[in-house]
């Protein structure tokens, strides 16, 4: 994991985003609707923004409010327990970042997790390759999640089974594809786009992407029971369901089916 850097002040930070960004304090100033002088006095230290403007400079600059304070508090995802760093953190429906989750517990304004023990299963495979036993992975996550923020509130956040039904309706609608060599789907994790969207190859020669890089998609990998050498990848959402096969690490990507969800 990436050291967190050391605590810096906002002023610093401000001026380092504002430079970076190519802007003026005039330029900054009109985007977030203050004067110049109050730029300046943000980056002389004398003053710190307001949560209006901190929360316009988050929208401006893509970082979290944490971060242009100088990141104070170690923000933890409050579903799955993960250090956040600025990229991996989740997003409401108008796109702004929200701070209390990883981009794959809470995307796009959805809980992506309803059932503790499925969040469990998911998170084991990558936790035995950080060297816990699969046992002492389990018992971790079992005591440390229901401290946390979502599960404490679970109740009152959910939306009463709403996504789970959508994601069992999607399980059926991709198994009834009834695709040669592919095993049954059990269950859809969240995706982000950016991981898995593969180039595709035209007969034409044209190369395509069917995914957004920012958009986060219900998938999963299976084997292929045809061909040892190739794995099943599969992207949806409300829109569509997309197969394609591919080899080592993504290599060589084809697309088997993509099909237009009716609502
Ligand atoms: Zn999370």
């Amino acid at each position: 994991m990436r050291q967190r850097p050391v605590a810096v002040d906002t002023k610093d930070v401000l001026r380092e985003l504002r430079v970076k960004s190519g802007l003026s304090q005039d330029e900054l100033a009109e985007k977030v609707f203050v004067t110049r002088q109050a730029v300046s006095r943000w980056e002389n230290g004398e003053t710190v923004p307001n949560t209006e403007a901190l929360k316009l400079l988050s929208k401006l600059f893509d970082v979290s409010i944490n971060t242009l304070l100088g990141s104070p508090r170690r923000l933890v995802c409050q579903c799955c327990g993960m250090p956040l760093e600025d990229a991996m953190i989740g997003r409401d429906k108008d796109g702004a970042l929200n701070e209390d989750y990883c981009k794959w517990c809470y995307a796009d304004g959805t809980y992506t997790y309803g059932d503790m023990d499925e969040l469990i299963d998911v998170c084991i495979p990558h936790m035995v390759k950080e060297g816990f036993t699969e046992e002492q992975a389990r018992s971790y996550m079992k005591q440390m999640l229901p401290n946390l923020d979502y599960w404490k509130r679970h109740d009152e956040l959910s939306d009463n089974g709403e996504f789970e039904a959508f994601k069992k309706k999607l399980i059926e609608e991709i198994n009834a594809l009834g695709i040669k060599g592919m095993p049954r789907v059990e269950s859809l994790n969240a995706l982000v786009g950016s991981y898995i969207n593969l180039e595709y190859t035209l007969e034409s020669g044209m190369r395509v992407k069917f995914l957004n890089d920012g958009t986060t998609y219900l998938g999963n990998q299976l084997e292929n029971e045809l061909d040892g050498n190739r794995c099943f990848g599969i992207a949806a959402n409300a829109d569509f369901i997309l197969v394609c096969t591919y080899g080592r690490d993504g290599a060589e990507p084809e697309l088997v089916a993509y099909k237009k969800r009716q609502y």
